[in-house]
């Protein structure tokens, strides 16, 4: 049954100004200097905390900052620098072959289009995302675990699926909210929408939250 946007996109609205309200300021959390260091970064980030990926990717980028230099690193020594962020041996392969893909096809430069980013290998709509709405200013809804439980809870989404619910949000909210929106919900989630046992009494979300 097709959803009733009218009530639902103002009750996004709504949402997307008390979090604004709330966290002015939320950011990525990842640190990087360019395109290329976010998208490492990000693709490295998959179940693992920024903090970690950060003190992982100050090594990495010191002695591996571009794509040519990280697509022609011996991977045994990228499996022991990006360990500690877990499943190292996939990630290794994901973050080098990326790498290859931007120096072979795009002249060592990260792509600007959304097509063109998810063609890389090891490159998910997410990280993407995550890279236009930082990197290039193009709007995007980055759709990690955080935007997941919260959008749910919030009844924005009924969906599990990531390119499902970044459709559903997409529908209610304006191009220019999505990348601050997703900062935001991802900063939420991790101080108030915890996954456990969120913090309900004292969530500023709360008179439009249904559950
Ligand atoms: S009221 Fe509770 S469930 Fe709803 S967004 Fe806030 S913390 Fe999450």
């Amino acid at each position: 049954m097709p959803r009733d946007l009218a009530p639902l996109r103002t009750r996004a609205g709504r949402i997307a100004r008390a979090l604004a309200k709330a966290y002015p300021d939320a950011d990525c959390a990842l640190d990087y200097t360019t395109p290329f260091e976010l998208l490492i970064a990000t693709i490295l980030s998959a179940q693992c905390t920024d903090a970690k990926v950060n003190e992982v990717t100050a090594t990495l980028f010191r002695r591996f900052g571009t794509p040519q230099a990280l697509a022609e690193a011996d991977p045994a020594e990228i499996e022991a620098i990006v360990r500690p962020t877990g499943f190292y041996r996939q990630k290794t392969k994901s973050i080098q072959s990326a790498a290859l893909d931007i120096v072979e096809r795009f002249g060592g430069k990260v792509p600007r289009s959304l097509e063109e980013l998810v063609s890389l290998r090891g490159v998910a709509r997410k990280t993407a995302n995550v890279v236009l709405g930082n990197c290039f200013d193009v709007p995007g809804l980055a759709v990690d675990t955080h935007m997941k439980r919260v959008n749910r809870r919030l009844g924005l989404t009924a969906r599990e699926d990531p390119v499902q619910i970044e459709e559903d949000l997409m529908s209610l909210l304006p191009p220019e909210e999505w990348t601050r929106y997703t900062h935001r919900v991802i900063h939420h989630g991790r101080v108030c929408c915890v996954a456990r046992k969120p913090r309900c009494e004292a969530c500023p979300l709360r008179k439009d939250c249904p559950a």
